[in-house]
């Protein structure tokens, strides 16, 4: 096929101010230059032999040939076929400069949007549906870093950990849980009383938590069972698969997704350093202050729970204030559970819904 146009313009020849009237034959190879006047031709380079003047929007794409004579079409808007790619998107970008716009304002709406709301709310349902292997796998990963990195093995006498653990299983016999998806660890902790839930239904309970409530087994059974409620409600699962999407995101919009390998499969180990949101806390808590009432219990026992942790951590609550002065930082480093007390100023406020609903129970009784 005979690919063949005309383009009319002007011929400037090389180091020369003065131009003439010309037209440009465009053949499959070459591109030959005529005068407008006798039809002479004037020059004629093979495609590659000569180059474009820059792109800009609103003026013409000149041809500059070796000896630095130019062809300038008449029309401005004219566009050379041969024209390389990166030429035709900077002026892309610079004739659509309001989309650009528009599209670095929305980019941030976007992303907080995907961010905020699409991605927790498919986690959820992408979380309810995972196979039980993978919350086991993610909960071995996670107590092994636990165990490596953070935690000692427990001191506590053997009697201590056989009366907790059988008050465990009577609360999971009571709650129709079969026992064999839980696993209650005992583990010391040099960073206070504690308790914490794996993605496969591990629940840890430091040394100095038992100590503390030693003498009041009712206020462990709130905290197992506010545990047990992140298990139940695929708390660890809801983060990983939230953090996962969300890195998955990013790392297609900007290009990296070399680091996402990465991301997946340290997946049990950052979670051992997550922690749960504010909602996910109060999910807990609901399960708790619900269960403990089908126990025949008061969910004043959780309420409990909580001024007496926070009564053992003074240090933590000077951290949630401003005048944090030692082992602030550190705190991050550790494992994130810290459950109870990490987002401060919320606790009194789990304590005052706890108190309202055992307020609200004694009356109906
Ligand atoms: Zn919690």
């Amino acid at each position: 096929m005979n690919d063949q146009h005309s383009v009319t313009g002007l011929y400037q020849a090389g180091n020369s101010s003065h131009s003439t009237p010309a037209r440009a034959m465009v053949t499959e190879r070459q591109v030959v230059i005529y005068q407008q006047q006798g039809g002479q031709p004037v020059m004629s380079a093979v495609h590659g032999d000569y180059r474009f003047s820059e792109a800009i929007a609103g003026l013409p794409v000149d041809l500059i040939f070796a000896d630095n004579s130019r062809f300038i079409p008449d029309d401005a808007g004219y566009r050379w076929k041969h024209l390389s790619k990166s030429q035709t998107i900077t002026e892309w970008l610079e004739t659509h400069w309001s989309a650009v716009l528009v599209a670095a304002v929305f980019l941030p709406f976007f992303l907080w949007f995907m961010v905020a709301v699409v991605i927790p709310a498919s986690s959820n349902v992408v979380a309810e549906s995972l196979p039980q292997v993978v919350a086991d796998e993610l909960g071995q990963q996670s107590l092994t870093i636990i165990d490596a990195a953070y935690m000692e093995p427990s001191e506590l006498a053997a009697s201590e950990q056989e009366n907790i653990r059988q008050r465990w299983h009577d609360i999971l016999q009571r709650l129709n849980i079969p026992p064999d998806t839980y696993s209650l660890q005992f583990r010391r902790w040099n960073h206070g009383a504690n308790a914490m839930a794996l993605a496969d239904g591990t629940v840890i309970v430091t040394d100095s938590i038992a100590r503390l409530m030693k003498d009041n087994p009712q206020q462990l059974d709130a905290v197992l069972l506010h545990e047990i409620g992140h298990v139940e409600h695929k708390h660890s699962l809801k983060i990983l698969t939230q953090s996962t999407v969300t890195s998955l995101l990013f790392a297609m919009m900007f290009g990296d997704v070399e680091g996402m390998g990465e991301i997946m499969l340290g997946a049990g180990t950052g979670l051992a350093q997550a922690s749960f949101s504010r909602d996910m806390e109060r999910d807990a808590d609901q399960f708790a202050f619900q269960e403990l009432q089908s126990l025949g219990r008061s969910p004043q026992d959780f309420a409990d729970a909580m001024r007496a942790l926070e009564a053992s951590h003074p240090l933590r609550i000077a951290a949630g204030q401003s005048d944090c002065t030692q082992d602030c930082d550190n705190n991050s480093t550790e494992p994130g559970f810290f459950d109870y007390l990490s987002s401060h100023p919320a606790t009194e406020e789990r304590i005052r819904a706890a108190e309202a609903l055992a307020e609200k129970q004694k009356m109906q009784q």
